[in-house]
């Protein structure tokens, strides 16, 4: 039975000394992937967020229907999207797609993602860094209830990669910075919509997500330097709603090492987030779902930490083409005159462009690339 503590103020007793052979730091969709996998392991699971599951959502919560089906969490879509609209100062184009998006409610599918965690205990605690190897073997990691030791560790804890040796901070390093709104909606509509006009945005993109009762409304720079909450007002006020519920966060736009030190990284953490799109959210499950097998690995004893760290790290190398190809459409697309982005959009349009395009897109990371093995690939 998974355990979920609500300790808060001073019923926040010490952690210092707690073992545990699986320590997974961040209760979002990576860490809680992770945990996922580790189910029915016989292994004592410990799972460290600094809020409660599922209480602070970061996203718009769009993600591609068929990984919300792998994941067996339907049950939390409030709205299903088969269409996207790409509007620029010269037109806009509507594409259907050949799976569809859905937008979710975050708590909810957090919960249906814990209740799949089977004997994991979660714990609130801030992760603060690192404190090397015991005798034993065991990483030590600060918090702010103690240190806590485990053989297997996983940084889930986002862009801010607590647990690694190179911290990146805005706005030099290379992260998009996101900011939206949930203005009331009346559910309807049938598209993720998205505006690439550089009078909003110099470089990135503004959308609308219908998600149910609430429309979720923001803006993406490429650019960290460049402030988006006057441009999600802006924006959000043209689509006649009214700018209330913002939340915001950094998104990391290049990969980085998904081990470091003995640690295991995914998610944001390990730059998981496609660049362009800045979709990140199947990518932390996908990702954060091999880390699980891995640990799982070494836990049954068919591979060493040393073997599965390298599997682990090998297999989210392979996939920085796809990152780099997205990257370099991150540098592109902003860089072309407006008419001809708008003429591509429209060549492209046609279904079975759509249908190649965006079934590549969603291949690049699909339930159906996850590995039976990850250690000895
Ligand atoms: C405005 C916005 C909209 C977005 N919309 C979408 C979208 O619609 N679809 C999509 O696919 N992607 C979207 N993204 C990107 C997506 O949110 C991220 O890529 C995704 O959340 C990464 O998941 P993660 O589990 O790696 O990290 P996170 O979701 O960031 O989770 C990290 C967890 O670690 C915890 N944590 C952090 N630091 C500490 C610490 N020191 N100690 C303890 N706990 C800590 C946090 O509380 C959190 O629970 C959006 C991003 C933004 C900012």
């Amino acid at each position: 039975m998974t355990v979920r503590a609500t300790t808060r103020g001073a019923q926040r007793a010490s952690l210092d000394g707690t073992r545990a052979d699986v320590l997974i730091c961040g209760a979002s969709f990576a860490g809680l992937a992770a945990a996922r996998e580790l189910a029915g392991s016989g292994a004592t699971v410990l799972v460290l967020d600094r809020y409660e599951i599922g209480e602070r959502q970061t996203s718009a919560c769009a993600c591609p229907r068929p990984w919300m089906e792998y994941m067996g969490v339907e049950s939390s879509i409030r709205q299903e999207l088969p269409f996207m609209r790409f509007a620029t100062p010269h037109g806009s184009v509507r594409y259907r797609l050949p799976w569809s998006w859905a937008a979710f409610d975050y708590r909810d599918l957090c919960d249906r993602l814990w209740e799949q965690c089977a004997d994991a205990r979660f714990e609130t605690a801030v992760v603060e860094g690192l404190g090397g190897c015991d005798e034993a073997g065991d990483l030590v990691v600060q918090t702010d209830r103690g240190l806590v030791r485990a053989p297997l560790v996983l940084d889930a804890l986002g862009w801010k990669r607590v647990l690694g040796s190179a911290r990146h901070q805005p706005p030099e390093a290379p992260l998009t910075r996101a900011l939206e709104v949930h203005p009331p909606h009346d559910g309807s509509g049938d598209a993720l919509e998205v505006w690439v006009e550089r009078e909003t945005v110099r470089r990135g993109y503004a959308w609308r997500v219908p998600a149910g009762g609430e429309a979720r409304i923001g803006v993406a720079s490429y650019e960290p330097r460049d402030h988006v909450r006057d441009p999600v007002v802006e924006h959000v006020t043209q689509l006649g709603g009214t700018a209330v519920g913002f939340q915001g966060n950094w998104v990391p736009h290049r990969l980085r090492p998904a081990a470091e030190d003995d640690v295991f990284f995914a998610g944001d953490s390990a730059g998981h987030c496609f660049p362009l799109s800045a979709e990140g959210i199947r990518t932390a499950f996908y990702f954060g779902l091999v880390a699980g097998r891995a640990m799982r690995e070494v836990l049954g004893g068919s591979a060493t930490r040393a073997q599965a760290l390298r599997g682990y790290a090998a297999f989210s190398d392979r996939h920085g083409r796809a990152f780099g190809l997205a990257a370099r459409l991150q540098q592109l697309i902003p860089a072309l005159p407006p008419r001809l982005l708008t003429a591509v959009l429209r060549v492209i349009g046609v279904q079975p462009l759509v249908d190649r395009s965006f079934g590549w897109y969603l291949r690049q990371a699909h339930p159906d690339g996850l590995p039976q093995q990850v250690s000895r690939q």
